[in-house]
């Protein structure tokens, strides 16, 4: 295991060189917009903003002096199989910021061998553009209600989504049911479960406690893909309805989430027929799995 991080390590070494810039005025020249001084420097548009206070940053008057915020980009070469999005999560930024650090004309063509800046100041700090759909979609409240949950790292490889396949449910009743009757001992199967607004309201997304304690679920045959794979479980039999808008709403938004903080691709999103085929039609026919991958490809 030891032998594996450092030669992991090592490999990381050698494509990432950190641009150890510390932190330096520009006095702003005529005709000179924002994009261009962060272009200039390797940082990102929004790091200058928030350094600076900027109100308007549209209107950055000649003769001005910035501070340019210090550290905030890495350069990465690119390798087989990258694409924008997966070089974006992984260093937990977005595709349009690296896009616009680097003045590509086209995300969709990049080159192994390619050397991009990657932006790395104000990831982190605080909900930036890149965060805004799951912000829209849940509200910053729930956002940071997830982000308070660190997940194991390395432990989650994908997220399987389930129905209840009754017309109705509660978190409560669910977890009542696999202690009582599958004598599960860790109660709820599910990591989450999004209600339909019978039982629980419409779209309420309910954190279950495998979720928090970082537990493996119980909603997979095997005990190895338990183990690896994060349950959702909207309520409603979708053999015969459809999921409410607002189960899809927060389901999308969720997923978000849960994608950046297990730094893991859309890709890694199934369901639990496909899974497990010939097993089950879970989550049932109306639910639109692919409906879902396009909302999650936006
Ligand atoms: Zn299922």
């Amino acid at each position: 295991m030891t032998g594996c991080k450092s030669i992991l390590f090592i490999a990381l070494g050698a494509i990432l060189l950190v641009v150890s810039s510390h932190g330096r005025d520009h006095v702003v020249k005529r005709g000179e917009t924002l994009s261009r001084i962060a272009l200039r420097y390797g940082v990102t548009k929004d790091a200058i903003i928030s350094a600076n206070n900027i109100r308007n940053p549209n209107l950055i008057l000649p003769g001005k002096r910035l501070t340019i915020p210090e550290k905030s980009s890495i350069t990465y070469a690119v390798k087989r199989g990258d694409s924008l999005s997966i070089i974006a999560q992984r260093h937990g930024t977005s595709v349009s910021k690296i896009v616009s650090a680097n003045g590509l004309r086209d995300a969709n063509s990049i080159q192994v061998g390619q050397k991009l800046k990657i932006p790395t100041s104000g990831n982190s700090s605080k909900a930036s553009g890149s965060n805004a759909r799951e912000v829209d979609l849940l509200g910053a409240t729930l956002v940071n209600q997830l982000r308070a949950i660190t997940p194991t790292r390395g432990k989650w490889k994908g997220i399987v989504i389930h129905h209840t396949a009754t017309p109705e449910a509660s978190a409560k009743g669910l977890d009542n049911y696999h202690r009582q009757q599958r004598k599960m001992q860790n109660g709820l199967a599910y990591h989450f479960v999004i209600g339909n607004g019978k039982g629980m309201r419409d779209g309420e997304i309910h954190i279950g406690n495998r979720w928090k304690k970082q537990q493996d679920g119980g909603h997979l045959k095997l005990e190895k893909w338990n183990k690896e794979n994060i349950g959702i479980c909207l309520v409603g039999n979708f053999q015969v309805h459809y999921p409410t808008r607002a189960q899809m709403d927060k389901l999308e938004g969720l997923i978000r989430v849960l994608l950046k903080q297990c730094r893991l691709t859309s890709s890694k999103v199934t369901t639990h027929k496909l899974k497990h085929k010939n097993h089950t039609v879970c989550p049932g026919k109306l639910f639109s799995f692919l409906a879902l991958k396009k909302r999650l490809a936006k």
